[in-house]
């Protein structure tokens, strides 16, 4: 199983078997793990879970490609079966198992194992060989406790309301967004949306995610309020619709003393989507693979980390012997 050939090329792609995991670029045969767009691509034929098959068609309704897949149902294809597993990164987000004559290939895509409010949190999966996402793949990325978070975050908002000034979060309309419009459904805060923010929110609500009250940004706004937007938007009209405002930035790259500066926020908060550091390592631990690959972000520093403990790993990119040009 060591010498299975698995490649990298901008996606990880399973020759013997044609078929691509997250490749950027449109694929004969691949399988789409989540809606995020740098995961998605016009594929002949793709493979993925009910949910990110309406999400993906959300954004790029000319998209039909996508055949749905429910979590824990084997498809047969030649040579192998492909079965999807919840990632718990956003909703719909899928690790894909692909069991063949030679054994087990386990593909996380993104993953996050701690519960979150919209998704349901990764679980290892036994496999010969593990495929990890390195997003937060270095040592000092270890996320504090999400309620302590959340609650810092609750604090912020309410002090920023009592100073005069609407609090403003940043955060992905797919995913982060709604997590924070859920971590604030107990505080009883008004909530307006980005507009892209709020069409993706009405698909989680179509998919049958319950959220607090909220309102589109731009409608006459109910005050004070809270106002979660996409980071790419922040500098849109904000001044002029809301007057007074403050930011915040919620990501695992709070962890990075300089984020605050670099975004140019009045705060950050360390809230993710992603698995952190140790959650990384311990998952390669639980899923026990005599072979563990590491791909998408630190994935060297990673690597080294899980050699470190006992673990057989490399970067997939590493392997120059069995890259793609
Ligand atoms: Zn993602």
């Amino acid at each position: 199983m060591l010498n299975y050939p698995i490649l990298w090329d901008s996606g990880i792609y399973l020759p013997e078997l044609g078929l691509w995991l997250d490749p950027r670029q449109p694929r004969p045969r691949a399988v789409i793990s989540h809606a995020h767009s740098d995961h998605v691509a016009a594929h002949p034929l793709a493979y993925a879970t009910p949910a990110t098959r309406r999400l993906v068609t959300h954004r790029r309704p000319s998209l039909t490609t996508v055949q749905g897949l429910e979590y824990g149902q084997p498809l047969r294809l030649e040579h192998c079966s492909l079965t999807l597993h919840p990632a718990g990164h956003v909703l719909g987000s899928a690790q894909a198992l692909i069991e063949t004559d030679w054994g087990a290939i386990l593909y996380t895509g993104d993953l996050k194992t701690r519960s979150g409010f919209t998704s349901v949190p990764a679980i290892p999966v036994p496999a010969d060989v593990l495929l990890l996402e390195s997003t937060f793949g270095k040592p000092h990325y270890r996320f504090p406790d999400s309620a302590e978070v959340i609650a810092a975050i609750v604090s912020w908002c309410r002090s920023v309301i009592d100073s005069g000034a609407t609090p403003v979060l940043l955060g992905y309309s797919l995913g982060k967004g709604q997590e924070i419009l859920s971590a604030l459904a107990a505080e009883g805060i008004h909530i307006a949306l980005h507009a892209s923010l709020f069409g993706v929110t009405e698909v989680y609500r179509e998919l049958g995610c319950r959220f607090p009250q909220y309102q589109v940004l731009g409608a006459a706004l109910v005050r004070p309020t809270v106002v979660i937007t996409p980071p790419t938007a922040r500098r849109n009209g904000l001044r002029e619709m809301l007057g007074e405002f403050k930011t915040a930035a919620l990501t695992g790259w709070a962890m990075d003393p300089s984020l605050k500066a670099r975004l140019e926020v009045d705060a950050v908060f360390p809230l993710s989507d992603h698995a952190d550091f140790e959650e990384l390592c311990c998952y390669a631990e639980r899923v026990g693979a005599t072979m563990t690959y590491t791909v998408l972000g630190f994935d060297e520093e990673l690597a080294m980390h899980l050699r470190r403990r006992g673990i057989r790993a490399k970067a997939l990119t590493a392997i120059d012997q069995l890259r793609l040009f």
